[in-house]
């Protein structure tokens, strides 16, 4: 795609999560200069997994990650669906070579640190400021300013608000109402996988109960790391931190009646962590003059179609497409354009990983994988 050569926004974007740095990355790609602000002292991504479906893919072929994210994960070559306690199958989704045939990328599993430090990578470290928590924007016609925990101030042209569910740049916007509990939690973990019989599991797989279920795959290409999420009701979980260290005793005693090979997965976990499951209804608006949301800032949804940074980094193409579209510093046409090109996919994505049914009987995938964030019309 041909650089950008007229007037160029500054660009703030806050937050370095999955959807800030594919901003930052995409933008950059577009020819735009960019300065990311992130709370965090330094990258410490959650020690979890991640599905990254076709659609995620495309939006990361577009900045040239698809090699470096293939040689870093794993590609599945199906995924089961199985009933918790008999282990019978209720599903297959072919996945390897005839996934990537049918949708020109590969549909992959990877650690989270591995696809952080791979767009991180993209975006020069001096424009990356770490240790500036957002406290406050004031906006003033053409600009907006910044202010951070540690006292600094900065000025930009454009504010993009990439600082996830608990977002204080949506705060600034719409005021202070939570996300809401849902009363689930889920169990994560990731560790090697010599510590399990891995010839007995599947490599991705998702184990069905009642009101809970297990997630599990591998990681890596030489099957050497495993990740689990299994989420469970737990409405008196006290949302103290939103993530925390979790019991692995209330764990298993939570799966007790599962299939043995999936308790084996879940027993031979080191330690777990805990969340709080957490999600909004899709949002009226996501942004207000100079100021724009991405990611789960503005359509937060349950994790169970692997969506969530999938459509962060899907906002963030197209984000930086309709940015580079404009003529000049018409910054509000780009963001009306942004926002009405993403909210109806958000939304149904929201509201379908609510219904927690995705790929649990054959399921058409396609309105999910086939979106190309670099070359779908825009609005
Ligand atoms: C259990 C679970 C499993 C999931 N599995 C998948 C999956 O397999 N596939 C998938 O696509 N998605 C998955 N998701 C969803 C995915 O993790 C999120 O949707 C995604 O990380 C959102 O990215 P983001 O950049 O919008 O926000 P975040 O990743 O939350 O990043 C926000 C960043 O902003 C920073 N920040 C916050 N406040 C401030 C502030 N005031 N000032 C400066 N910086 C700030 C934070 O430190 C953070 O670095 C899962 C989610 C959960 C809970």
């Amino acid at each position: 795609m041909a650089a950008r050569t007229i007037a160029k926004p500054s660009i703030a974007i806050i937050g370095a999560g999955i959807g800030g740095l594919a901003a930052a990355a995409s933008l950059i790609r577009l020819g735009f200069k960019v300065e990311l602000y992130e709370q965090a002292t330094q990258f410490a991504p959650i020690g979890a997994g991640i599905q990254l479906t076709a659609n995620a893919m495309k939006a990361f072929r577009g900045l040239g990650l698809v090699d470096v994210l293939r040689g870093n994960g794993f590609v599945p070559a199906a995924f089961h669906s199985r009933e918790w306690d008999t282990a019978k199958v209720t599903n297959v989704l072919i996945m390897g070579q005839s996934l990537e045939q049918r949708y020109g990328v590969p549909d992959l599993m990877i650690h989270r640190a591995r696809l952080h430090a791979a767009l991180a990578a993209l975006t020069p470290s001096a424009c990356i400021h770490f240790g500036k928590k957002l406290v406050a924007i004031e906006q003033h016609g053409s600009h907006a300013t910044l202010a951070f925990a540690d006292g600094t101030g900065v000025e930009a042209q454009l504010v993009i608000g990439a600082d996830g569910i608990h977002s204080a740049v949506r705060e600034t916007l719409f005021g202070s109402g939570q996300p809401r509990f849902t009363g689930r939690v889920a169990y994560r973990a990731t560790y090697p996988a010599a510590r399990i019989d891995d010839a007995a599991i599947d490599e991705r797989a998702k184990w069905w109960g009642p009101d809970r279920h297990v997630v599990h795959y591998f990681t890596t290409a030489g099957r050497n790391e495993i990740y689990f999420i299994a989420v469970t009701p737990e409405p008196k979980f006290q949302v103290e931190s939103w993530s925390m260290r979790g019991d692995k005793d209330m764990l298993l005693a939570a799966f007790a009646g599962f299939h043995p090979r999936v308790r084996a997965v879940l027993a031979a976990a080191p330690e777990v962590r805990k969340w709080a499951l957490v999600e909004r209804d899709p949002m009226p608006s996501w942004g207000q003059d100079r100021i724009v949301l991405l990611g789960d800032a503005c359509h937060p949804m349950m994790p169970y179609m692997a969506q969530g940074a999938a459509s962060a980094v899907e906002d963030a193409v197209v984000l930086a497409r309709c940015l580079a579209g404009v003529a000049g510093d018409n910054i509000s046409a780009a963001l009306a354009r942004y926002a009405a090109s993403r909210k109806q996919r958000t939304a149904r994505m929201q509201l379908t990983s609510r219904e927690n049914n995705w790929l649990r009987q054959k399921t058409d995938t396609d309105w999910v994988y086939e979106y190309d964030a670099w070359n779908v019309q825009l609005d």
